[in-house]
Formats: structure tokens, C-alpha cells, sequence
């Protein structure tokens, strides 16, 4: 079936915006989602059958070996990859159908991505980094910036907004990709082992503002082996083994 083809413009953006206002059933939904990486005459099934309901405002932690499969788990939630089979709907919007310029605003519009290894662009200071994903906004770039710095802020970086990623410290790098998750204050926050790289405090702060996020309605998703996040009370825990996914009770 032919993709659905959108231009960049403003009528894409509010058909966007659309599809994310009130009554959305399912924030994630997977139904009997594969994915098949081929590399040379083999394939490997990073994804196998994998079907799954989040209801908006849920918090789920998925755990499970290096190779199992989370990370392209995480690209599925994300609208960042396609499935090789079964059905991807992201905020009640069945992703897979459209081209890649609907995807991308979808995600920009819709989605907060939290990587291990933070992922600022590294020319780009801070306050840069934050409002890097508010490019879609007709608003002026002085008011951008504003609520830019309001999100470093909110993160306790008001005094680093100009530095650039490598003046800053581990835990300080990952706040300011907290910060830029929360750019357009998406309903679906996601996170790849977002503890990983980080001393205890920064940790501490990190699951907090996931904590916070999922308090004000947010849908958290988050892949991790940190124990702290597993446990927080409501989480909902699953478990990624060589591809399927299963309740972790
Ligand atoms: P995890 O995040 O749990 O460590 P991944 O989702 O990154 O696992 O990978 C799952 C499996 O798919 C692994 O065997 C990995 O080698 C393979 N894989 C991941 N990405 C690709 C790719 N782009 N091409 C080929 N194989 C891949
Ligand atoms: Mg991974």
C-alpha cells in the first residue's frame, strides 16, 4: 500500500496536531509487531511478534539483556523505524502508514527522546540544544528561546544555558536532553537507559524528572536496568527477551 504523502507545511503540523487532542485511547499500541535486521545472507528477529496497549499517562520500564531487542523496541515506540510486519499506532495514529515528512513532525510534535549517551549536537550550546527541536514553531525565536530557558530551569541549569556539551559534566548533559525531550512538550516521553552513564545524584535527578513527567500525565517509557526506576510505585514492569516481550510479574 502506498504511503500517505503530506507536505512540510502548516496544514501538515495542525493535521498533526489533530490527531493528538482529547479522547486518545492508546498512547502506544502494538499489534504483532516484527522486525527483521538483514545483515548479509542472514537476518536477525530483533522484534518478534511483539503486541502491546499503553494507555496515555502510563509508565512502563522494560528490562532485559544487551541484544534482546530494546532499543529497536524504543525506535517502534518512537515512530523512528518501520516494522517489518504487524501494526505501529502512536497516539491512536496508525504511524506506519504515512511517509516520512508526516513521521517526522509526528515525533517532533508527539514524542521526547532520552538517549544513554545524551545525543547534544555538540556545536550547539545548551539553550541551543533545547530549542533545536522547536524548529517547527511559527513563534518568534526570542520567545523559543525564553521557554527554552525556562525548561533548563526546570532541570536546575539556569546558569549553564550557554555552555556548550563538552563544558558540561555527565549528569548535566543528560538534563539538558531532558530539557530538549520536553521542547514541545510531547504526551510521550521516551528513554534508553537514560541512568546508564550517570553518578548516583545525577541518576537521582534524572528519575525524579521521569517521575515528575509521568505525575503531570505524561507517558513514560523507558528501558532500563536501574533498579530505582523499575521500582517506582505504578511502574509497570516488562521484560525484552531475545525479541519477546512478556509481563514481568
Ligand atoms: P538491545 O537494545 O536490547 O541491546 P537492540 O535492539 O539494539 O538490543 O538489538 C537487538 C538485536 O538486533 C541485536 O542482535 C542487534 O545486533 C541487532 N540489530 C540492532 N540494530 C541492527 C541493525 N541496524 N542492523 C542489523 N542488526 C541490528
Ligand atoms: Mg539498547
Amino acid at each position: 500500500m502506498p504511503k500517505k504523502t503530506t507536505l512540510p507545511n502548516k496544514d501538515t503540523i495542525d493535521e498533526v496536531d489533530a490527531e493528538i487532542s482529547e479522547g486518545v485511547q492508546h498512547a502506544v499500541r502494538l499489534v504483532n509487531v516484527s522486525r527483521v535486521y538483514a545483515v548479509g545472507d542472514s537476518e536477525v528477529v530483533a522484534l518478534n511478534d511483539v503486541s502491546l496497549d499503553v494507555t496515555p499517562g502510563e509508565l512502563v520500564v522494560v528490562s532485559g539483556p544487551s541484544g534482546s531487542g530494546k532499543t529497536t523496541l524504543l525506535n517502534m515506540v518512537g515512530g523512528l523505524d518501520y516494522a517489518s510486519s504487524g501494526r505501529v499506532i502512536l497516539m491512536d495514529v496508525p504511524i506506519g502508514d504515512y511517509d516520512e515528512t508526516f513521521r517526522a513532525i509526528f515525533r517532533l510534535t508527539n514524542t521526547g527522546f532520552v538517549f544513554q549517551s545524551y545525543n547534544l549536537i555538540s556545536t550547539l550550546t545548551a539553550v541551543e540544544n533545547v530549542m533545536f527541536p522547536m524548529q517547527l514553531s511559527d513563534r518568534r525565536s526570542r520567545e523559543l528561546r525564553k521557554d527554552a530557558i525556562k525548561l533548563l530551569e526546570d532541570v536546575r541549569l539556569s546558569d549553564r544555558i550557554n555552555h556548550l556539551p563538552w563544558q558540561l559534566s555527565s549528569g548535566e548533559q543528560q538534563r539538558v536532553a531532558m530539557a530538549r525531550a520536553m521542547a514541545n512538550d510531547p504526551p510521550i516521553i521516551i528513554a534508553d537507559e537514560p541512568t546508564a552513564n550517570l553518578d548516583a545524584e545525577s541518576a537521582e535527578m534524572i528519575r525524579g524528572l521521569l517521575v515528575h513527567l509521568n505525575k503531570i500525565g505524561k507517558t513514560v517509557f523507558v528501558v532500563t536496568h536501574d533498579e530505582n526506576i523499575i521500582g517506582i510505585p505504578g511502574a509497570r514492569h516488562l521484560r525484552m527477551d531475545k525479541g519477546v516481550l512478556s509481563a514481568n510479574e
